[in-house]
This record gives C-alpha cells, structure tokens and sequence, in this order.
C-alpha cells in the first residue's frame, strides 16, 4: 500500500514539474504603468485601463501584464528606470512627445464632459447659461485647446481655474468654487449633471524614447486587435462603462419617456452586401460596418434593436407602411410622411463609370444607373441631382453593360463594391469618371407611423457625438477586408490627371483587388489556433473537388484524439492546445500535397483524400501517429478515425452527411484495439432504423403499439411460477415484433424511456388489478427502472399514484435496478432505492455481476433480491471459478436475507446447479421465454 502511495506520489511531482517547467518557458511578462492623473473615486479608469492593455495582448495567451500605477511624472521615471516596460492612458501631447514614443494606434477613447454641481442653474448645451461661468481643469491639463475650440465653437466665454489635481477639482464644484469641471471623466460623479459633451480624444500607450523594441511590439499586437476588431476601441468603452456618459444624462424628460416606450428599434437590412451589411453565416448574425456603427449607436442611445433582413427595398417601403418594421439600416434622405432620415451616421462614396469616349457633364439631364441594392441612395440623388434619371439593375455586371450600349450615360457604384465585386478589365470600354466623385449621407430611416418624432431626436443627438467620417468608414471597410495592398481608391487619384485610365493600371487594380479578397479569403478560411485550415475552407473545397470530378470515389475521414477532454482537464488549456496545434502539424506534415485537411473544433480535424489503396494506407497509419503530451513518451495520446468512403458525387448529398457518417463509425469502434473504422451498410441500415424510430416512437405509444410480454419466475425448491418480469416489445406495423435491445439504447439517449416505462408500470398494474377483481391468484411482477429515472424526485410520487389508482398491495410489485447505475461518485441511484424502500417496495438489483459488481454496495443497500447477471452462468458449464463464485455470492446473500434469482438459464445442467448452490428463483428460456399476457396468463392458470 505504502509503496503505491509513493509511486502516486513522485507520479504527481512529475506532472507538476512537467505542466510548470513548460509554462514558463512560454510567458512572456510586461510591466504595464498606467497614468492616474484622471482617476478618482468612482471613475472605473483604471479597471478600463487594465482591460484595454490586456486586449491588447489577447492574441497571444501566454503573454502575461502586471500593472502598477503612476502619475505623470513618477510614470515616466518609471520607464527610464526600465521598472516598466510602458505606459498606458497617455493623450497625444506635444510636450510628452519628447520623453516617450507613441504606438501608432490609440489604445483607449476619452470623451471630455464639462460637469456642473446638480443645483446650478446650468444646463445642457444651453450655451446662453455658460457664458461667464468659470471652469475647473486640472493643470498641465492636455485638453486645454479642447475646451477652448469647444467654447469658440459654441459662442461662450469662460473662465479657466488650474488645480493641483482632480480630486481637488471633484472637490471644489462640490463646493460651488467654480461653476463646472471639465474633465475626460468616464462617469458622472455623484452630486454632478453633464452639461456639455465636448469631443473625444484617444489615449495610447507610450515607451521610452527611443525604445523601438517594444514600440514594435505594441504596435504589432495593436494592429492585429485592429483587424480583428475593428471597434475594439468603443467596444471596450462600452463593456466597462456600460453606457458611456453621453446619453441618458442629456436626454430631456420627453426623450426618455419616448425611448422607454420604445421597445424595440426593428432594422429592416439588405443580407448580402459585404462589407457593408451582409449575412454572417458562421456567427449566425446580421453584420457589417453599418450594423456596426449602428450598433454602438443604439446601445449609447440605450434603444435595443433586432434585424430584419429585406431583399427588395423598394418592396420593403411598403413593409413599413404596413408596420413590419421600424427603420431602414440605410437612407439618404427623408420621405415626407413615411420616413424620416436621422443625421448621417457615416457617408459612403459612390464612383461614377462612364464610358471613355463620352463626356459627362454632371448637371445636364441624362440617365444613370444605380444597383437595385442601392436604391436608398436615389431620395438624396433625387435632391440633389433632379435632373438625372434613375434606372435600378439586378447585378453590377447588367448596369456596366448598359453603361457600354449607352442605355445610360454613367453607372454610380459604391466603392466598397467596386473593390470586392468588379473586374473592369472585362470592359475595356469604361473607365471612373474623374471629374466628380459623389459622397451619399448615411442615415437611419425611421419609419413615422410606428415611431414618435422623439426617438428620432435621441438618435440625432447620439449620432452627433458618434458619426463615422467617410474616410473612416473607408478605412473600415478596408480594415474588415484586410487590406495589405494599396487600395483601389488610392491608385486611381494618384492618377487622376492621366487621360483616361490604360488597360494596364486596370489590370493592375483588378490584380489588386483579386489579391486583397485572395488574402481576405485565405485568413477567413484559416483556424487561428493552428494555422491549418478550417471547416469552413474544407467544406467548400471538398464540395468543389467532388463536383469537378463527378466520378472519382473519395474517402472522406474525421480524427480525433481519444479522451481529449482528459488532457484539457488534466493538464490545462494551454497544453490542450498546444495538442490540438501538434496533431494538426502532424496531419500537414502527412497530407500536404494530397488531399484536404482541416480543423473542425476543439480536437475534431476532417481529412478528404482520393479512395485509393496508398491512400488508405496513408489513413491507417493515422491511428499509431505519435503525439506527446510534453513530448514525454509516457502520455501518448491516441488517435481514433472514421472514415466514410464516398462512391461518387451526389448533387442532393451534402458533405455534413458524410462526415456524420465518418463519425458514426469512429463512435463504433471494434474495440480490439483498433482505432480506425470504416462506415459500412449495415451501419447506414441502423442508422436508417434509428432514425424512423426516434420518429414513429410517440405515435407509437400513442397507438398502444408498445406491449409488455411477462416472463414466468420459478422457485428452483418446487418448480411453480412464483413471479414474472415485465419486458416491453414494439409491435412495428412493418418490422414487426422489435426487442428493446434495440430501442432502449436509444430511448435512454432521447429521454423518451421516461414515459415508456410508466406505460409499463401502467399497463402492469392494469392487468393485475383485473385479476384481483376477478379473485384469481396474482403473482409479484417486476419491472425495470431506467437510469433516467436517476434524479427525478417525483418518481416514487408518480409510481404511488398509479398503485393508489389501481388498488395494488405493494407486496405484488417489485422494481428491477441494474447494478451499473450504482457509482461510488454519484448518489442519486442509492437515494432512489431507498425513498422506493421508505414507500413500501420491493427491490431487486438487476444484472448483478455483469459490472463491477460491489459485494459492498450489496451490504449498504436495503435490497430484496439479488439478480444474478446471465454471464455469470454462460460459464458455469465449464469453469469452475464462476461456479465457486456464484454459489459464493448465493450463500452470502442468504446470510444477509438477501434473496436470489438467477436469469438466462438455458440448461438442465445450469439449473441443477442452481439448485445445488441454494439458489432461490430462476428465469430462463429453460422454463419459459416472454411471452404475450394471454399466453403468460394461461400458463399461470394451469400452473399451482
Ligand atoms: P434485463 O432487465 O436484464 O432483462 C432480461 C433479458 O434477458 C430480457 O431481454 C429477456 O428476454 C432475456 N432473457 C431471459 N431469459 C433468457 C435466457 O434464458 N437466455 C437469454 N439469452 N436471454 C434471456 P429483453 O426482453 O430483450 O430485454 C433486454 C433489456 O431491455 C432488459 O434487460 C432491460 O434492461 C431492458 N428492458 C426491457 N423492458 C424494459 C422496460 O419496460 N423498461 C426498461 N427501462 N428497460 C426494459
Ligand atoms: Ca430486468
Ligand atoms: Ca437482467
């Protein structure tokens, strides 16, 4: 014992040291200073801090921050001193610039406030009350010329008052000794109203001067946040200060009371213009940079929203008339009675392609052509630009067309689709116009009949504070396509002043255009944890090959690793991982070059090969591929394959169907050890079985096609039937008599063997009820108890009622638990037999010895009887170690007034034996198989 105790115990040092020296070696620490100037109590800066710096670095998990805090002065000494690697919550500033460097990309957003004390007679942007009063700001303050372009701006004068800090400048509006604070506060202190939103600014992380290492590095992780999300600046704003101080504050008491009444903003949205607003199918949502910006609107307005897509607009007017929805994600202007438009939140620009001979004179009367997508934007060409005519085509391609047959004299097309969705070069014929570019305003279009005037009003100040400048919007939409090359846009006004465009330049852009979505495409096909491909890539690929080759058969596999969930719990995510990364280099190594590969999710990879023999060799080697934990030979982890050969293309097959398939048979492994399985018919004919049986199953109760057949007990002493077993059958219409070998497995899955055995239990108890009405003799039957029972407290309740509603003596029924629902680790099978036990009923621990049969649990539990498992007995014939066994187990039971019953008795040698051993009961195709009630009740009759 001791000596396993010490095995058990270096064991586990092992495994500490393994887990502790391996991580370690991947940290990677920085000591983060943040700038506490503008902390104070109640103003959650430094968490906010804390989490955009952590952002920051959230791509690489094992790069870990520690953070101290400074105020200005003390934070740069800091990083001279090298006690921190940089700083945090740094505002642009001239004279900083000459201590530290930048990163290139902010880290953080402010928005400065002026605040008053609640009882001054000051109110929101009521300019005329601000004139004269003086304003609080901390010295040194880096948003001086902020305020000061505010005030200019705004037509007021004010008074500027320096303190030392902002705890003494909180201090002194509470006192009344200047009028209002101005301050890049996050919250509104108590005892403070807002006044004044007066712009945002950014804060940034800062280094050493000169220190271009980790100026390097921030930049690196800052840019790939960026990519990865796009807002990530307002969105940490918003986690942390859930809604920012510029909203509910500064609502008037109308506003809030409309916005309250507001349930729900419904969004009609077009489902398939990417960038811009477009369908996601892998997060199953409605996205792009207008949801986007509109998004944050929404939430800083506190307006919840839902999408509903549209694919028509000019159809989707009349969904607003007749109530369906609420707002257009996109319009250029207001329709009197209709639809109001709000303040623009973005602009887009729209490129006019003409063809090149023409000229185009942009205030003459002639026709263009818009995409139908695009015709929210005709209500602002229509104020603009009444001279023109409008003509909507279904594709970019039927409007160049028309623009080259001169049906219309130029095309407007957005430029985001003018990157993503044309190849020019097809028409040699157009080119950009490049006298006039035309930018279209970008606005909510809010329905008038179903929402107030107000709500209108409380966007329009949001959007304000909030609206996206073009060129911002561009570089979204470029940030969302992962632009790495020059954009399109770029290229055509360097070479503005080039008499028309050559063939060249467009061959070049088009080259460009192709790359960038080359590059998106790639990036969104890749699993980022371990740079193999992903499902998506693979789904899409695979389709593709069996398309091209209708007739080639293919062989499509899944791969897992067995008990991963094991590592992960053992050991950790980080080694998980590291796993999961070192079996998909595994399969690179082996699969490059011939055929797919990718990962599907967690530790799921799906390979798709030709059905050749090299081939399929290749996949049965998968199963000894050799990945460590730790690269220590002790913890191999092994590798279990289905595979699903694929005859040929089938149109109406999707591929999920063939990788359910692979998994089905990598679930039915032989279990000799052999980890690789093929799916085959027989698999497919139970699957299809399965399959019409999950549906007919409740019907089928229904229609009472489930029966119970009884199966006779016998005492061994004298021969008579002493008790029968209750054991359902499904009549199928079709198949036939099915036995529950088949269904339960599968009823136990789906829950449905709940209610399938209080039918029985119902049924039973019918039957016994009219025997005892009739005064003729009954024996005790038994019947079995699911593992879904487990944990269902009203179980003994429900079985109450029904012995109460059929007058049964509790002596008559007895209750069948299987010994494998006992675990030492969960009670919930002990509680149930003893609450059966409180209540009056008999119980019989079923299968006894086909388990790790517990001699102890026996001792600890109130049974009845004890049924002896048939495996038990299959050997007796011949080995005399199960013999001794039994006639063990037989004794001790009776010691223990335990009775005994042995099932699957097939022979007259088994049963003599029995009998020898003291067996009390057998049941057994010996005596009797289950049969139908009339014939169980016949026997039971003539027997006595
Ligand atoms: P079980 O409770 O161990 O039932 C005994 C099984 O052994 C029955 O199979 C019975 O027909 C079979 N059997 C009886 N004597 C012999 C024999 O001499 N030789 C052989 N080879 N087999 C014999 P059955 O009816 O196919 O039931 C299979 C299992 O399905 C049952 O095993 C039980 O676990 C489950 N089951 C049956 N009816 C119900 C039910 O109403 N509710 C629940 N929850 N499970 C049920
Ligand atoms: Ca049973
Ligand atoms: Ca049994």
């Amino acid at each position: 014992m001791k000596k396993i105790k010490n095995i058990l115990l270096t064991f586990s040092i092992l495994i500490l040291m393994i887990i502790s020296s391996s991580a370690s070696a991947e940290k990677v620490s920085y000591n983060a200073g943040i700038l506490t100037d503008y902390q104070f109590s109640g103003n959650n800066i430094l968490s906010y801090a804390q989490q955009s710096v952590r952002n920051i670095f959230s791509s690489n998990e094992y790069a870990e921050v520690a953070f101290e805090n400074y105020p200005l002065e003390k934070g740069i000494e800091a990083l001279y001193n090298d006690k921190i690697s940089f700083l945090t919550m740094v505002p642009m500033n001239d004279s900083l610039s000459q201590h530290v460097d930048y990163t290139s990309e902010p880290s953080g957003i402010g928005f400065l406030t002026l605040l008053t004390n609640s009882e001054n007679d000051i109110y929101y942007d009521d300019f005329e009350s601000f004139n004269n009063m003086s304003i609080g700001l901390i010295k040194n303050s880096y948003f001086e010329n902020i305020l000061k372009e505010y005030s200019i701006k705004n037509k007021f004068s004010s008074v500027p008052v320096y303190f030392d800090d902002i705890r003494a400048l909180n201090d002194a509006v509470i006192r009344k000794d200047v009028d209002a604070m101005f301050t890049p506060s996050t919250q509104r202190p108590d005892g403070m109203r807002l006044i004044a939103k007066c712009g945002e600014f950014n804060y940034y992380c800062a280094v050493k001067k000169g220190d271009t290492q980790m100026l390097n590095t921030l930049n690196q992780y800052l840019s790939s946040l960026k990519l990865s999300s796009p807002f990530y600046l307002y969105s940490e704003y918003v986690d942390n200060f859930r809604i920012p101080y510029r909203n509910m504050s500064a609502l008037t008491d109308d506003e809030c009371t409309a916005l309250k009444n507001q349930q729900k903003l419904r969004i009609l949205v077009p489902a398939d213009n990417y960038p811009l607003s477009f369908y996601d199918e892998e997060n199953n949502e409605y996205s792009g940079v207008y949801e986007n910006i509109v998004e944050k609107i929404a939430q800083t307005a506190g307006i919840s929203i839902e999408y509903i897509p549209y694919d028509d607009y000019d159809a989707t007017l009349d969904n607003i008339i007749m109530g369906n929805g609420d707002a257009f994600l996109t319009a250029s202007g207001s329709k009197q009675g209709l639809i109001t438009a709000t303040a623009p939140y973005t602009s887009i620009s729209y490129i006019p392609v003409s063809k090149k001979d023409v000229n185009v004179f942009e205030d003459s009367a002639i026709k263009i052509g818009i995409l139908k997508n695009d015709s929210w934007i005709t209500d602002y060409l229509n104020e603009t630009h009444p001279q023109w005519t409008i003509e909507k085509y279904d594709s970019i391609n039927s409007l160049l067309r028309n623009v080259e047959n001169e049906k219309i004299v130029f095309a407007l097309i957005s430029s985001p689709d003018m990157q993503t969705k044309t190849s020019l070069i097809s028409h040699p014929d157009l080119s950009i116009i490049g006298d006039f570019n035309i930018s279209i305003p970008v606005s909510l279009g809010i329905s008038n009949p179903s929402c107030p005037k107000r709500v209108v009003d409380v966007l329009n100040k949001t959007i304000k504070n909030m609206s996206v400048p073009e060129a911002e919007l561009e570089s979204k939409v470029y940030t969302l396509s992962h632009i790495y090359v020059p954009n399109f846009r770029d290229m055509i006004y360097a070479n503005k002043n080039w008499i028309g465009i050559s063939l060249i330049i467009l061959a070049a852009i088009v080259f460009i255009a192709k790359l960038r979505e080359k590059h998106f495409k790639r990036l969104s096909m890749t699993d980022p944890l371990t740079q193999i491909p992903n499902r998506r890539y693979f789904d899409k690929n695979a389709s593709k090959l069996m398309e091209k080759n209708p007739n080639q058969p293919y062989l499509l596999a899944t791969l897992d690793a067995r008990n991963f969930k094991i590592v992960n719990d053992r050991f950790g995510r980080i080694v998980g991982d590291q796993t999961i990364a070192n079996i998909a280099l595994e399969l690179k190594n082996r699969f490059k070059g011939v055929g797919l590969y990718a990962r599907s999710q967690s530790d799921n990879f799906l390979i798709f090969l030709e059905d050749t023999s090299q081939n399929r060799e290749l996949l049965d080697k998968l199963t000894d591929m050799d990945i460590h934990i730790h690269n220590s030979s002790k913890y191999q982890i092994p590798i279990k394959v289905g595979v699903c050969p694929i005859e040929k293309y089938d149109p109406d097959t999707n591929l999920s169907l063939y990788i359910d398939r692979a998994n089905i048979a990598k679930k039915n492994l032989p279990g000799n050890g052999n980890y690789i399985r093929y799916f085959t018919l027989e698999m497919k004919d139970k699957l299809n079985i399965q399959n019409s049986i999950e549906i007919e199953m409740v019907q089928a109760l229904r229609r009472g096609d489930f029966i119970v057949y009884y199966q006779p007990k016998y005492e061994l002493k004298n021969d008579t039937i002493i008790g029968a077993e209750a054991l359902v059958r499904w009549n199928h219409k079709e198949q036939g008599i099915i036995s529950p070998g088949i269904f339960i497995p599968l009823f136990e899955k789906n829950g449905f063997i709940v209610d399938l055995d209080f039918y029985v239990y119902e049924e039973v108890m019918k039957k016994l009820s009219e025997r005892i009405k009739m005064k003729e003799r009954i024996v005790p039957v038994s019947m079995n108890v699911s593992r879904c029972h487990l944990g269902d407290n009203k179980f003994v309740e429900k079985l109450e009622a029904l012995v109460d509603k059929y007058q049964i003596p509790k002596e008559y029924i007895e209750m069948e638990i299987t010994e494998s629902i006992f675990s030492q680790k969960d009670s919930s099978a002990v509680s149930l037999v003893n609450d059966l036990k409180k209540h009056g009923f008999a119980i019989s621990m079923d299968d006894f010895g086909s388990g790790y049969s517990s001699l102890n649990l026996l001792r600890k539990m109130p049974i009845d009887t004890l049924k002896i498992d048939k495996v038990f007995i299959d050997n007796t014939d011949n080995s005399r170690r199960s013999k001794v066994i039994v006639a063990e187990i037989i004794a001790m039971s009776a010691k223990i007034d335990v009775k005994t019953i042995c099932e699957g008795v097939e022979t007259q040698q088994q049963r003599d034996f029995l009998k020898e051993a003291g067996c009390d009961m057998v049941q057994g195709y010996f005596y009797s198989r289950p049969l139908p009630y009339n014939e169980f009740e016949a026997l039971l009759n003539s027997s006595n």
